[in-house]
């Protein structure tokens, strides 16, 4: 019998984190979860208590890290994740990306274990080469309300590829485009649960600007999945994951009220500062080098999460 690998997963009680604990305990992985719960809910990963081979660590990753035993990986995903979690947090959101980042390499480095980066379709800014390929390098506003946010996963890539060339550190970066899914916060602010929600509730859509601007999205467990495959591979330069499948806001809107069965409106509020205007991401990288491709039809995914919110009490 081989020995089981122990993997960290840092924001492991957060929405992608959550579920990346649960794909890696499926795949025979010991677990180590690390939140500091500032963003992430334990309600995500309670279902895993009493599991031997997962232990949950609370910890701000910004101070430093202590873990006995062996460690085979390190995947770095803590970090508030929403416009309107980074603009509430704009401080935490720098210190994770960057402080947060260089605690998590460190330990890495001195547990020989792979790592892993969450990074993220912002790196791209207001994008203007479409779709987004790997090898654009973005046009970002560094002192936006956004760039708290932008600039930490900028940074955190360059401190990863430091890692690597200088320390010859087994480094990969997946730039993760808009994912949704069961486990997002109802309150999170995004465009997923604001749309189900406020259509559940019979409350209007709050379409922001005029709803042409444009975003893709991808089921969570086709997002996993290519952050495994990743994980396994020998590339180290960032790989976008992502469904390219683009939709405007408005029409997005209109799809959420349809597949609720709602009699909710729409109605319009501002666009907020630095909004991308379109986003589709280039995944032809992934596609060659992980043979990966998301799978989950985008109506079916939306029927799982509307489900998912439709479940919780109105408290949650
Ligand atoms: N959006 C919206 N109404 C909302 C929340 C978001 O129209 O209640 C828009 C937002 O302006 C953006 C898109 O939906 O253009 C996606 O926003 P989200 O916050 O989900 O993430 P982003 O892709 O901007 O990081």
């Amino acid at each position: 019998m081989t020995e089981k690998k122990t993997a960290l997963v840092t924001g492991g009680a957060g929405f992608l984190g959550s579920h990346l604990c649960d794909y890696l305990l499926a795949r025979d992985y010991r677990v180590i979860c690390m939140d500091n719960l500032i963003t992430g809910n334990v309600a995500n990963i309670e279902h895993l208590a009493g599991n031997e081979d997962f232990r949950f660590i609370k910890q701000d990753v910004t101070e430093y890290i202590y873990l006995p035993g062996p460690l085979d990986i390190v995947f770095h995903f803590a970090s508030p994740a929403s416009p309107m979690d980074y603009i509430k947090y704009p401080i935490q959101t720098l210190k994770v990306g960057s402080l947060g980042t260089h605690k998590t390499l460190g330990l890495a480095k001195a547990k020989g274990a792979r790592y892993l980066l969450a990074s993220t379709s912002e790196v791209y800014g207001d994008p203007l080469v479409h779709p987004q390929p790997e090898d654009y390098w973005g046009n970002v506003n560094p002192i936006g309300p956004r760039g708290v946010y932008d600039e930490a996963k900028r940074f955190a890539e360059a401190l990863v590829m430091a890692y690597h060339r200088y320390h010859g550190l087994e480094t990969r970066i997946v730039r993760i485009f808009n994912t949704y899914g069961p486990r997002m916060r109802s309150n999170d602010g995004r465009v997923v649960p604001a749309f189900i929600c406020q259509a559940l509730a019979g409350e209007p859509l709050t379409v922001f600007g005029d709803g042409s601007q444009t975003r893709s999205f991808c089921f969570v467990s086709d997002l996993v999945e290519g952050i495994y495959r990743l994980s396994l591979s020998s590339e180290r330069d960032p790989v976008n994951l992502g469904n390219p499948a683009e939709m405007t806001i408005g029409e997005f809107a209109e799809k959420i009220i349809e597949l609720t069965g709602s009699k909710s409106s729409v109605v319009r509020k501002p666009l907020p500062v630095d909004d991308p205007k379109i986003r589709q991401p280039d995944i032809s990288r992934a596609r060659k080098i992980l043979g990966w491709n998301p799978e989950m039809a985008l109506e079916e995914g939306l029927r799982r999460t509307i489900d998912y919110f439709r479940s919780l009490s109105p408290a949650d």
